[in-house]
């Protein structure tokens, strides 16, 4: 393709790279605070999980604060290892200056518990690429962090970013659709599944969240239910938060719903989207809550409570998405 930059095919890019893996990306770090009851408060209040486990005289830590206990804050750590940043100018030479946050993946090994001091260490463990998505070409970058206490392994955080180039902008006209009703650049009028010539972002689809986008493939919004106390749950998660059984199946959702809360976005635009459009936390009919956009009206009209209906909207060929329209319009 035309529009591809240098990095492909650069073979002593490509070893130069790769020499960074194993490399240490930070060294002999140590959390800012010890685990400790006020922040574990604060996280639980804020996602609204209630688990005993989390509270009372001898609680632990949500497992999934992992990456706090590790976080520098505005001030930062300062221990950010060398290799790192010379591997990050090595892509942005390549013209690789882009870089967007894909995913990250945790593993748990022991509970931490207020006083806790936590240390961690941070290694590059991958380097992929060049690898070329609908954002540019570039190199995905792993980096693991290990979180001790004392010589316990707590656990680990694999995050991992794409360096990209971003590809190249296209020419002529790429804005049609209506910057009134945030509806991405669509094909002939009322079309169900209109197409952008300035694609979203794919979905990150990984071991705990792919039974949903199969079901999302299918035209089908799939919502879990333990099998254990028969609790649904959105998003998907390994477990169930209520009794904590891993084993489920799925609900279909009946694709109705209202906006619980919504926020329009102005500002700053981002690849892939036109603004404003409006982000919603959509409250199913079966109870559980899903961010999506709701589309097919102007902005200003989404307000909470406003009845919407589930309305899959292909992004070109791929991904499917789920949005909400209107109750009304999508009868
Ligand atoms: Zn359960």
């Amino acid at each position: 393709m035309s529009g591809e930059p240098e990095a492909e095919g650069d073979d002593g890019l490509e070893a130069r790279l790769k020499a960074y893996e194993g490399r240490a990306a930070a060294v002999a770090c140590r959390g800012k605070d010890p685990v400790n009851a006020p922040m574990i408060r604060h996280w639980c209040e804020a996602l609204g999980d209630a688990h005993p486990a989390y509270a009372g005289p001898d609680p632990v830590a949500p497992p999934t604060m992992l990456q706090v206990w590790t976080m520098g804050g505005l001030s930062g750590h300062g221990r950010r290892a060398r290799a790192y940043d010379e591997l990050l100018g090595l892509l942005d030479e390549a013209g690789c200056t882009a870089v967007v946050a894909t995913d990250c993946e945790q593993e748990y090994v022991r509970p931490l518990r207020p006083g806790d001091e936590i240390t961690f260490d941070a290694v590059i463990e991958s380097v992929s690429g060049p690898k070329t998505t609908r954002l540019g070409t570039g190199w995905f970058v792993t980096t693991r962090t290990d979180v001790r206490v004392g010589a316990d392994l707590a656990g680990t955080h694999r995050f991992r970013i794409l360096k990209y180039a971003p590809a190249r902008p296209r020419t002529g006209p790429t804005r049609t659709g209506s910057p009134r009703t945030g509806v991405p650049r669509t094909g002939p009028p009322g079309a169900d599944n209109p197409r952008t010539d300035n694609p979203r972002p794919r979905p990150v689809v990984n071991r705990d969240n792919a039974g949903f986008w199969e079901g999302v493939a299918r035209r089908r919004l799939l919502i879990q239910r333990c099998a254990g106390c028969g609790v649904l749950r959105f998003p998907w998660l390994p477990g169930c938060g209520a009794c904590g059984c891993p084993d489920w199946d799925t609900v279909e959702a009946s694709g109705e719903g209202t906006v619980h809360s919504y926020v329009v976005v102005h500002h700053p635009p981002a690849p892939g989207f036109d603004p404003p459009y409006a982000v919603a936390l959509v409250e199913l009919a079966e109870g559980v809550r899903m961010v999506s956009n709701v589309v097919g009206l102007p902005c200003d009209d989404v307000r909470i409570g406003l009845p919407v209906r589930l309305a899959f909207q292909a992004d070109g060929e791929e991904p499917v998405l789920p949005l909400f329209r209107p109750r009304e319009e999508a009868a």
